[in-house]
């Protein structure tokens, strides 16, 4: 009789509380979704994973949910990571242990010739460079704590994808890096809307991107909009999906004209489609309870 009451003591607190994982394989470069359900007398505080926190935040959609979105660096080697949910029950710090399973995401290598002059910088474009990408990183870590975005995500455009995120960039033959982004196809001029709602968080003419546009979706999310040939809005205004932030174009170091359209999410670029696919599906969805 004690023995039975201990198995059912330890499946009950085995299964205190609800938490639904998007998948436990994620290949470098993806982001994974945990939605964990409310519960009485429990109070999640954040994911640990490779010595850095991500926030337990509400659910946009759902009052008695929340959700955690784990980008997985591009850069990350195939491998088995743990995963600690970090919570509170009943005034007691708790953690609950999850596996991950990161894979490669076997992108493909794209040889790409530029000027050398954007390849090799000069002492002022190198530092504006940096100068750029602190101040960019500075946004993209930043976390609004309330979620912008009530709906589904839509495309900046809907021409043909061009490029996809990935793949490993060979410039002028030396490897530097990899696709952040998805291209699509644009001439000079095109209308770019943003992807959700959201505040613009950066408007700007870079070295790298050219006329680029960020907007903050809230809790995290970031999508960027480079090479624009003009900007349709400021820096700090609500934008409504679907509203066109700039027209497209060939600013910065680029080949021909195309938007650039790339996310970050906890700072960590990841792929934009893969991202908004995992959102429409599993928190933007109506029809999910
Ligand atoms: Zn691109």
């Amino acid at each position: 009789m004690k023995f039975l009451f201990f198995v059912f003591f330890f499946l009950a607190s085995l299964n205190a509380f609800n938490v639904e994982i998007s998948s436990s394989e994620v290949a470098n470069g993806k982001t994974v979704l945990f939605v964990l359900e409310k519960e009485d007398g429990v109070k999640y505080k954040s994911l640990l994973y490779k010595d850095k926190h991500y926030k337990v935040l509400q659910h946009p959609l759902h009052q008695s949910k929340m959700y955690v979105l784990l980008p997985i660096s591009y850069y990350e080697k195939p491998s088995d990571k743990k995963v600690k949910l970090l919570y509170q029950e009943k005034k007691k710090e708790k953690e609950k242990t999850y596996f991950l399973r990161v894979k490669d995401g076997k992108y493909k290598k794209e040889s790409i010739q530029v000027s050398s002059s954007k390849v090799h910088l000069n002492a002022k474009d190198k530092k504006r460079a940096s100068k750029e990408y602190s101040e960019a990183m500075k946004v993209y870590n930043s976390v609004s704590p309330k979620s912008y975005i009530s709906s589904e995500f839509i495309a900046p455009m809907t021409s043909k994808i061009t490029s996809s995120f990935g793949k490993a960039r060979v410039y002028n033959d030396t490897l530097k890096g990899y696709h952040s982004g998805t291209d699509y196809r644009a001439k000079v001029g095109e209308r770019v809307k943003t992807v959700n709602d959201g505040v613009v968080a950066l408007v700007k003419d870079r070295f790298y991107s050219g006329g680029s546009v960020v907007v903050d979706h809230g809790q995290g999310i970031y999508t960027c909009y480079f090479h624009l040939s003009e900007f349709k809005v400021k820096k700090g205004e609500r934008v409504k999906k679907g509203q066109v932030i700039g027209l497209s174009g060939k600013s910065g170091r680029v080949t021909g004209p195309h938007l650039h359209f790339a996310a970050r999410v906890n700072g960590v670029q990841v792929d934009p489609l893969q991202l908004m696919a995992l959102m429409n599906e599993n928190i933007l969805n109506k029809d999910t309870k």
